[in-house]
């Protein structure tokens, strides 16, 4: 069950979700200097060997990664100070015992409570999930098989596809149905094939963990054994129908609408309108599939695998999803893999932070007004305002001068840039939780009662008009957003604080940081994919055949530069599957520093701690990307980011900008140095 990545599916985020922990010091006294402190920096090594390095080495060394993390960076220091917030928050309605039912203290209160209670989840085992896996017990047959999933994607547990309801990427004001693929229990398909060292291991380490977890369910030795395999024979199966990350990219590839008889056709063994109307789908003229090959592959495995490996399959499913909100041995076994064995994790984080994001993926509505209540402050808002609309005069001012693209296409680009809608802070509008009932004795009741709402929320959304308030993320996250069928980028309250931004801060440390995260969110409205979407938010050509191949050019320099880059033992980043996000680095940095010099100490050569203006807006950016990663982490990473890894997204883009050789006085015999003609700039 994905709390967040089925919510945030298609939309562009700056960064993908991590947490964290330790505390960094607010601004206070010498606001500027703290925010921007040489003593983080490596000044022994020079700017044009290692920006990064050179920026952060000192910091990089001081902060080693926690054992409960896999990344440790200013977005898990960021992270670990709402943490703190959100726990006061969380312990002071959790104290509470008599809130009015339906209240917000009662629902946050009894659902971070019932999270809490470890003696009474460890006293449950596997109890909570008794009536659902007698359920798959009971199934009968294939027909039986397909029943069970769809009821259970109603109840917001979704097993082996998925569904939602959202808007139609050719059509945006009006709701459509939509099925991908899933099943799997690795992060893709190259994890069932690619065959280096590291992802066999783990493929071996997952045939263990599908073992033990059977065990644990109460399989004797040599079922467990027999039950992983075959379990991970139909998942290769699976694996091998789904389509790679870099194929996902394409939202023309995906944009497969059908109508349920002619999706039929070629799914032989799945029955859609049957289907449809088990998910409480009541009418749909037509459906949009992005993997057809996929449904294909399972009407293949009903006939082809015995009903009875479906239903382990589904049990283990089942189990392995909840098993975090199990008792401690099904929770220690998931933790052996997924946060050991993948990513390098030693330590489980506390619980209290573990239950806090579930709280946060949950009911985190209702969790964030109790946080912008907090800590929002209305100046932020008006100063991140005034950075938004400097931004996008910027940018304006930079496509009119694009020397290839024509008149035509600008014009075009122009009314989707000016047509940005942004969101700061929280939504205007909250959600409404009051068909979700949260009980104090039971954490696996709430979780699943959160599950069952999120889905009829979703699922009411068919036949209504789009409604362009909502939010993707909560309040507190430390991320942002594009979203392409909105046109709209936008900035939760938790990343409008330091490093990112400070009301305290000058200018070329807030244009650095969160200036240049404005700058990414609006190039996303034109990288790779964004550009296909026209202003209305349509997925709609608008550009001339010259323009669109002159980007493509343009683009595929930005592929290779990232694509030659070694990130770990002979692993290359994917040039392809980051395009769009390197893309928005480079345009991100690039604009925002061209609004800095607009500024008044973008226009002074004043220095601070002995460094200009433009130094420190370069300092600022790279203190944005510090971080430490586990190798694991890394690998993973490499796998199913489309970000680059941190290093690069600082170094990279600050190569290709001319403002930073002339800071630095980077010369052609430094390491960094790219010759004039081989620097990529598309926006
Ligand atoms: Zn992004």
């Amino acid at each position: 069950m994905n709390f967040r990545n089925t919510l945030l599916a298609g939309i562009a985020v700056l960064s993908m979700a991590s947490c964290g922990q330790k505390s960094a010091e607010n601004s206070s006294v010498d606001a500027a200097r703290k925010l921007l402190d040489p003593a983080n920096m490596d000044t022994t090594v020079h700017p044009g060997d290692n920006f990064f390095q050179y920026a952060n080495g000192a910091w990089l060394s001081k902060n080693p990664i926690p054992k409960s993390e896999t990344r440790w960076g200013s977005f898990n220091e960021l992270d670990e100070n709402n943490n703190a917030v959100l726990h006061q928050l969380l312990d002071s309605v959790a104290a509470i015992t008599a809130a009015p039912k339906g209240s917000i203290a009662q629902m946050v209160g009894d659902f971070y409570r019932t999270g809490m209670d470890s003696a009474a989840i460890e006293k449950a085992g596997l109890a909570p999930l008794n009536a659902l896996i007698a359920r798959i017990n009971a199934i009968a047959d294939a027909n039986g098989v397909m029943a069970e999933i769809a009821l259970q994607h109603t109840q917001g547990i979704g097993q082996l596809y998925s569904f939602s309801v959202s808007p139609d990427d050719k059509n945006v004001t009006k709701q459509i149905c939509q099925f991908g693929h899933g099943g799997l229990g690795m992060p893709g398909r190259e994890y069932y094939f690619d065959n280096d060292p590291r992802t066999k291991a783990i493929r071996d380490a997952y045939q263990t963990y599908l073992a033990t977890l059977h065990q644990l369910m109460g399989d004797d030795a040599a079922t467990a054994a027999k039950n992983a395999a075959d379990i991970f024979r139909l998942e290769t199966a699976l694996a091998k129908a789904s389509l790679s990350r870099v194929d996902m990219r394409d939202p023309y590839k995906l944009y497969n609408k059908f109508t349920p008889d002619a999706i039929g056709k070629l799914t032989p063994g799945i029955d859609w309108t049957v289907m449809l109307g088990q998910l409480g789908v009541k009418t749909a003229d037509s459906i949009i599939v992005s993997n057809p090959a996929f449904y294909a592959e399972i009407g293949k495995q009903l006939k082809a695998t015995p009903v009875d490996i479906w239903k382990k399959y589904l049990r283990f499913h089942l189990v392995n999803d909840m098993a975090p909100f199990l008792s401690s041995s099904f929770d220690q076994a998931r933790f052996g893999f997924y946060g050991k064995v993948m990513r390098g994790q030693q330590e489980q984080e506390l619980r209290w932070k573990r239950v806090l994001q579930v709280v946060d993926g949950s009911v985190g509505e209702l969790l964030g007004q109790m946080y912008v209540e907090k800590t929002f402050k209305p100046v932020a808002k008006k100063r991140m305002i005034e950075l938004v609309k400097n931004l996008q005069q910027t940018y304006a001012e930079h496509i009119q001068r694009l020397d290839w693209m024509s008149n035509e296409t600008k014009q075009k680009a122009l009314t989707k840039l000016n047509g940005f809608v942004n969101k700061i802070g929280y939504p205007d509008k909250w959600k409404d939780y009051s068909a979700m009932t949260v009980v104090n004795n039971d954490y696996v009741a709430n979780i699943l009662a959160s599950s069952q709402w999120a889905y009829n929320y979703n699922l009411a959304k068919l036949g209504r008009a789009v409604d362009k308030t909502e939010w993707m993320m909560t309040p507190p996250t430390v991320n942002a957003y594009y979203n392409p069928g909105f046109n709209e980028i936008v900035f939760p309250a938790g990343i409008l604080q330091y490093p990112f931004f400070d009301e305290h801060a000058d200018d070329a440390v807030n244009y650095g940081g969160i200036g240049a995260v404005i700058g990414h969110e609006m190039t996303h409205g034109f990288d790779d994919q964004g550009r296909l979407y026209n202003a209305d938010g349509n997925l709609s050509n608008w550009w001339t055949s010259e323009d669109s191949a002159n980007f493509t050019t343009k683009a595929n320099v930005v592929v290779d530069m990232y694509g030659k880059i070694v990130a770990i033992d002979t692993t290359k980043v994917n040039g392809l599957l980051t395009e769009g996000e390197n893309l928005a680095d480079l345009g991100g940095l690039s604009i925002a520093y061209d609004a800095f010099k607009k500024t008044k100490q973008g226009q002074s050569n004043e220095k601070i701690d002995g460094f200009t203006p433009d130094q420190r807006f370069f300092l600022s950016w790279a203190q944005v990307w510090r971080a430490n990663t586990r190798p694991e982490e890394l690998a993973q990473r490499l796998k199913t980011d489309p970000h680059s890894p941190n290093e690069y997204r600082c170094n990279v883009p600050v190569s290709n900008v001319e403002a930073w050789y002339k800071a630095f006085d980077i010369k052609p015999t430094d390491k960094m140095y790219r010759p004039e003609n081989e620097r990529a700039m598309v926006w």
